[in-house]
């Protein structure tokens, strides 16, 4: 991929823990996963941590279904620095039944600190972009920002459908979030 191993580079990378309950993902799956992304995506600060906790969150509100995963953003007292916790939640009442759906969950999750790293030209760039997408993902009807964790998780793994499907979303995920040359 794009970067090799953060530990040899001196970067500093969340701490992961607790996935081993999930019965479908380790600790070290997941920060082979982190290691796989663009540096800027998972350094910590501001990605603090990623874990797991092993029951089945209610959402607070009257939406509908469980919460799959949160984000939880904190100022660090008397300092300009920004912190992050990722926390993903069993993903079915009965436990996992795929890896991928945990990863899919994950990928979401880092992309609001994605997200709230980009300029506000970029972000207003996807604001526009969002205005005119006349078909979205299931659950990303609720604001632009949603849309954008959605498509970025989409874009990791299943990349064809996103370009085919939507394609200015694509390149601007080639372009602003990946930084891959040549599009
Ligand atoms: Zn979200």
């Amino acid at each position: 991929m794009w970067y090799t191993i953060g530990a040899t580079m001196g970067l500093s990378i969340p701490s992961v823990s607790g996935f081993h309950p999930s019965g479908v993902m380790t600790d070290g799956d997941i920060e082979a996963l982190l290691l796989e992304l663009p540096e800027w995506h998972t350094e910590n600060p501001p990605l603090r941590s990623v874990s797991y906790v092993d029951e089945v969150q209610q959402r607070p509100s009257r939406h509908r279904g469980p919460l799959l995963g949160q984000v939880l953003g904190e100022c660090v007292i008397d300092s300009d620095v920004r912190v992050a916790d990722i926390r993903l939640f069993r993903q079915q009442p009965e436990g996992n039944h795929y890896p991928d759906d945990l990863r899919l969950c994950l990928y979401h999750e880092i992309a609001h600190v994605v997200f709230v790293r980009l300029s506000a030209e970029q972000q207003q760039n996807w604001y526009t972009l969002y205005g005119r997408t006349p078909v979205i993902w299931n659950e990303a009807g609720r604001s632009p920002e949603e849309h954008f964790c959605d498509t970025y998780a989409r874009f990791l793994t299943i990349p064809r459908f996103v370009d085919s499907h939507f394609p200015q979303e694509s390149q601007f995920m080639r372009r602003e979030v990946f930084l891959q040359e040549g599009v």
